[in-house]
């Protein structure tokens, strides 16, 4: 499987974009600012969106690719919708709160009732989902709003990426004894602002370090910290170096790829 760290920042500034991936050609997981980095021919090879949770900085995106790409998927034969997939707390606040008319146009019935772009798809917690030749698990995650992560099979072992979460005691017993080839978590805040962290159910780097606890220390998963605050990275991994981790830590950088 190829993945492109489209965004993996908490917010946005120059070189900094929120949270998306790509998977292959054909999968997106979050739409968040990452997405304005593709190609239209990217966008429009876009046949799934897998989302977290309903947070702006994870969903942004969707209602602009659908504009987008929608001229270019219609003339496509056969006509398929891009499939939005997510849980149905998530889906619910799309149509509520963005696909309403106001803040942008019902892309789930246009350009017509019968033959929209989007098409929203719920899953939940636990569910294995076969997208375009892809096998992703639905891992259950801890955050302010009902939210998950995911599990993506590839020949390596499993690609795992946290989604925004607090402690995550469900995860690793999902995880416990799985082959992982990389660990997507996150790390939203620095220790300074831990009291914010846990408010808002995010990690901090103290935090992380008592999550991978749970991982098996002789395991060689690669484990990246995702979603820092633009303006926070020297915190964050100053203070990361000072702990006594028990496996090593990297920052994940917008543009880079990976083959799992
Ligand atoms: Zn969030
Ligand atoms: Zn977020």
């Amino acid at each position: 499987m190829n993945l492109r760290v489209l965004g993996c920042s908490g917010s946005i500034a120059l070189d900094n974009r929120t949270t998306s991936f790509l998977l292959d050609e054909h999968v997106l997981v979050d739409a968040g600012t990452g997405v304005g980095d593709l190609t239209l021919d990217e966008l429009a090879a876009i046949d799934h969106i897998v989302l977290t949770h309903s947070h702006l900085d994870h969903v942004l995106g969707i209602p602009l690719i659908a504009d987008s790409v929608m001229q270019r998927r219609l003339a496509m034969t056969p006509f398929r919708p891009i499939q939005v997939h997510g849980l149905a707390e998530t889906l619910d606040a799309l149509r509520q709160h963005v696909f309403n008319n106001v803040i942008w146009p019902d892309f789930t019935r246009l350009p017509h009732e019968g033959r929209p772009i989007l098409e929203l798809v719920p899953f939940r917690t636990g569910d294995h989902l076969a997208l375009a030749g892809l096998q992703i698990e639905v891992l259950p995650a801890w955050h302010t709003v009902p939210a998950c992560g995911f599990a993506v099979d590839t020949p390596s072992g499993l690609w795992v990426f946290t989604g925004d979460t607090g402690p995550n005691p469900a995860l690793w017993e999902r995880l416990r004894g799985r082959p992982i080839a990389q660990l997507v978590i996150e790390t939203a805040f620095n220790d300074d602002e831990r009291a914010l962290a846990e408010i808002s159910r995010h990690l901090s780097p103290s935090m992380l370090a008592a999550e991978l606890l749970h991982l098996d220390v002789d395991s060689d998963t690669s484990i990246a910290i995702t979603h820092v605050k633009p303006g926070e990275m020297a915190a964050v991994t100053g203070q990361l170096a000072a702990l006594d981790l028990p496996l090593p830590v990297f920052a994940l950088t917008r543009g880079e790829r990976y083959r799992f």
